[in-house]
C-alpha cells in the first residue's frame, strides 16, 4: 500500500523540477504562515467586534466605507510589519531561472511582491491589499503596489485601540433579524452622520474625482480579476504542464480548486507542500508519481527548490 502513495523523496522531486519546463504553483495562506499574518478567514475571523466576512463586501463598503477602510488600513499596516519568509524568496528565485513558471497566489499580503517575485510570473487571484482602485467600476482606475502606510492621512492606525473603530456598530445589523436576512443590504443604510469617517475625508479617485478609492482585493460576492483569469487560461492552453505545486492551501474554492485537475489533465505531476498531510482538498488522490512534503512551507520549499548543478 505504501508504494502507491505520493513520494516524499526530495532528490526525486528536484530531478523532476530540473527536467520541467512549464510549471505552476498554487499558493494559499500556508505560504505566509511563518510570516505571522492573520488572514481573518474561516471560523473566528473576527476583527474587533466585526465579522471579517461581512466587512469584506461591497455592501459593507457602500454602507460605511470608513469602517471597511480602517479594517484594510490595519491589515496593510500588519502586512508591512511582516517580512517575506524563505518560501517567498525561493519561489521568486525559481521564477527568475524558469521563465515558464507561474505562481498563482490567493494571498493578498504583498509578501511575494516584496520578495521581488517577477510580476509577470505572479498572478494574484484575489488582488492585493496594496492595490488601490476606484469604487466606481465604470471608472477603472487602479494603482498597483502602493506600499504607503497609511495609504491616506485619515486612515492612520495610531493605536491598537483606535476609538473610531469602537464607535462603529456591527455592520449590516438590523433590529428585525428576519427582515434583515432579506433586506439587509437596504434596510440598514446609515445616514452619513453615522459613518465612522466622513466620506469627504476618505481618499477619492484621482481619475474620475467622484468615486471613492477602495482596496484592490476581491471581496465576497465579487468576480475574480478577469484579465488575470484569462492570462492563466491562456498559459495553461499553450501546452502541456509538467508540474503543479500546491503550497499551503487546500484549494477548495473555485477557480483555484479547478487548477489542480486542469494541470493534471495537461500531464502535470502534483507536489503538495502543506502543514497538514491528511486534508489536501483539491489535491487529494495523489499517486505514486506525485509528491507530498508535510511541514511549514518556509522550511520545505527552499530545500526542494534549490538549484541542482
Ligand atoms: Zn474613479
Amino acid at each position: 500500500m505504501a508504494s502507491q502513495g505520493p513520494s516524499s523523496d526530495i532528490e526525486a522531486f528536484r530531478t523532476l523540477l530540473k527536467g520541467s519546463k512549464r510549471v505552476l504553483a498554487l499558493c494559499g495562506a500556508g505560504l505566509s504562515a511563518s510570516s505571522g499574518l492573520s488572514t481573518f478567514r474561516g471560523a473566528g475571523g473576527m476583527w474587533r467586534n466585526h465579522d471579517a466576512t461581512v466587512l469584506a463586501t461591497p455592501e459593507a463598503f457602500a454602507e460605511d466605507p470608513g469602517l471597511v477602510w480602517l479594517f484594510y488600513s490595519y491589515r496593510r499596516h500588519k502586512a508591512l510589519q511582516a517580512e517575506p519568509n524563505p518560501a517567498h524568496y525561493a519561489l521568486a528565485e525559481l521564477a527568475r531561472r524558469m521563465p515558464e513558471f507561474w505562481c498563482l497566489s490567493q494571498n493578498v499580503d504583498g509578501l511575494s511582491t516584496r520578495a521581488a517575485h517577477p510580476s509577470a510570473q505572479l498572478k494574484l487571484l484575489h488582488g492585493s491589499l496594496f492595490d488601490i482602485k476606484c469604487f466606481n467600476e465604470r471608472c477603472g482606475y487602479i494603482e498597483r503596489d502602493n506600499f504607503n502606510d497609511p495609504v491616506h492621512p485619515s486612515l492612520a492606525i495610531t493605536s491598537e485601540e483606535d476609538p473610531r473603530m469602537d464607535a462603529a456598530g456591527t455592520t449590516n445589523e438590523t433590529s428585525d433579524s428576519s427582515a434583515g436576512a432579506q433586506n439587509g443590504r437596504n434596510s440598514s443604510k446609515r445616514s452619513s452622520t453615522d459613518q465612522t469617517i466622513p466620506t469627504s475625508q476618505l481618499p477619492h479617485c484621482p481619475s474620475c474625482r467622484t468615486g471613492l478609492l477602495r482596496p484592490g482585493v476581491v471581496w465576497f460576492g465579487e468576480a475574480l480579476p478577469v484579465n488575470t483569469i484569462s492570462e492563466i487560461s491562456n498559459f495553461i492552453a499553450r501546452g502541456p504542464i509538467d508540474l503543479i505545486m500546491v503550497i499551503g492551501t487546500t484549494a477548495t474554492v473555485y477557480p483555484a480548486a479547478g487548477y489542480v485537475d486542469v494541470a493534471r489533465r495537461k500531464g502535470a505531476k502534483v507536489a503538495v507542500f502543506n502543514v497538514d498531510g491528511a486534508d489536501l482538498g483539491s489535491a487529494t488522490g495523489l499517486g505514486k508519481e506525485d509528491f507530498l512534503f508535510v511541514g511549514d512551507a518556509a522550511e520545505t520549499l527552499p530545500s526542494a527548490l534549490k538549484e541542482m548543478k
